[in-house]
């Protein structure tokens, strides 16, 4: 019913990221992170409604997302060391986030 909410977000570009700050860099990588942190939410989604259609039909394999949300985890865990390390060594952390 909803116009503004898109049920399906996989497959979009990160867009509507604001632009905040002065450094490039440290907005691409916060992207990343935000790309990562967005990710283990799908995967947390579509665990849900594989919970939820084993529960309606006894047929359904929701364990194998434990996998993937592992993975997903560690890569949303690098990008933000890097975002980390980045405003660290740059020094590009003050006057925004
Ligand atoms: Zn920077």
């Amino acid at each position: 019913m909803s116009p503004s909410r898109t049920p399906n977000t996989s497959g979009t570009r990160g867009s509507n990221i604001p632009q905040i700050g002065f450094c490039e860099e440290k907005n691409r990588l916060l992207g990343e992170f935000v790309k990562a942190i967005r990710e283990i939410s799908e995967l947390q989604n579509q665990q849900m409604q594989a919970v939820i259609d084993t529960a309606i039909d006894g047929d359904g394999d929701f364990t194998r997302f434990d996998v993937l949300l592992h993975v997903a985890q560690e890569k949303k865990e690098q990008a933000k060391y890097a975002w980390i390390e980045h405003v660290e060594k740059h020094g590009c952390h003050e006057g925004s986030i």
